[in-house]
């Protein structure tokens, strides 16, 4: 299904499968999650997005062919037939942030499926939201050898990576009061991994109170319905369960304008607030810097994109939840139906959809 024009429906397209270059995977696509990132670039918000492309950065597929051998990072010898889950980031190892600052999350060629690489260039079959992937061979990938089903544990590339990636910053989650802003798929994670390093209070704010009831399935101990509370409401309710001190962690999962300044609000002096909802640009937040940041010593940590070793994390947490984690999936579509789940995510009628082509 390919994206060529920006707001208009996606495109079923024939694309034949390539030969594949030395140590390229050819892999089916069992689940394909649809996330709230590719509605943005769906909707052109999305400066990486190439035109046409075929999105889906997260995957969950069986290999079909190899073109010389590959290893899982674990150095096992995949073959035909194995289930996998990959990074969906492939960077060049090169470049100063891969070498020097060791974060291959800033690499400056950092590819990535399904978001940076348009459909015209080869090997053409470079998104989820197909029958088949062609993986690069650079690729970190992981077997898949639990009895999961690929749709739950589909997001685990993205948005579980992602979030991992916020907690492998912070310095101890054991007893600490987190907030999380925003209970969609960012978020659900946030408090999987919040209540399993052990905080003591999860509080989550949000719109939604399915999505608020879900979380607190998996640990939130207080949810906090934007439609029911205003903003000095819920900073009172932060402020009483902290014996008048401010929450230790604030992590934001929404991505939208006027979310950081009501979440810095929230933190303690010297506590800490992780943004890892903007997947695109959101304008600007209105914060008193003096008052709000540098008088408390608040640090304010951006989260941009993952790394293999959060991958590996997400998959941990998912694979001891799945239960929960497949009450994050709301919707199911055929590939054909990618238009159908591009709406109701956008729409926020889904919390998650997954392609099952
Ligand atoms: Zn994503
Ligand atoms: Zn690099």
């Amino acid at each position: 299904m390919v994206l060529k024009e920006f707001l208009k429906p996606l495109e079923m397209e024939y694309i034949e499968i390539p030969k594949l270059d030395n140590g390229q995977l050819l892999v089916k696509i069992e689940a394909a999650g649809v996330c709230g990132s590719d509605v943005h670039m769906w909707k052109g918000e999305d400066p990486r997005t190439p035109l046409p492309i075929i999105l889906g950065h997260e995957g969950v597929g069986r290999i079909v062919e190899i073109n010389g051998t590959k290893e899982t990072v674990y150095g096992e010898t995949l073959k035909e037939g194995d289930l996998i889950i990959w990074n969906r980031g492939v960077t060049c190892g090169q470049c100063y942030a891969c070498k020097i600052l060791r974060e291959p999350s800033l690499c400056k060629d950092r590819r990535t499926y399904g978001i940076n690489i348009s459909s015209k260039d080869a090997p053409y079959l470079n998104g989820c939201y197909s029958e088949y992937l062609v993986l690069d061979n650079r690729t970190d990938i992981f077997k898949v050898e639990t009895e999961i089903d690929p749709a739950i544990l589909v997001s685990a590339s993205c948005s579980g990576a992602t979030i991992a990636h916020a907690f492998d910053m912070m310095d101890g989650i054991l007893g600490q009061t987190v907030v999380v802003q925003g209970p969609g798929p960012l978020g659900v994670y946030s408090v999987a991994f919040a209540k399993y390093l052990g905080a003591n209070e999860i509080i989550v704010i949000g719109g939604s109170q399915d999505r608020l009831e879900l979380c607190k399935e998996l640990g939130a101990t207080t949810i906090l319905n934007r439609h029911d509370t205003n903003q000095e409401e819920r900073r009172e309710i932060v402020f009483n369960k902290t014996k008048g001190l401010g929450a230790d962690l604030v992590i934001e999962a929404v991505g939208s304008q006027g979310v950081v300044e009501e979440g810095i609000k929230l933190l303690r002096s010297g506590g800490e607030y992780y943004s890892t909802g903007f997947a695109q640009p959101a304008g600007l937040e209105n914060i008193d810097f003096f008052k709000e940041i540098v008088s408390k010593n608040i640090k304010v940590q951006g989260v941009w994109v993952s790394d293999t070793k959060h991958t590996q994390m997400a998959i941990d947490i998912v694979n001891k939840n799945k239960e929960g984690f497949g009450k994050l999936i709301s919707h199911k579509f055929s590939l054909d139906q990618a238009n159908e789940a591009i709406k109701v995510m956008n729409n926020k009628e889904a919390l998650k959809a997954v392609l099952i082509p």
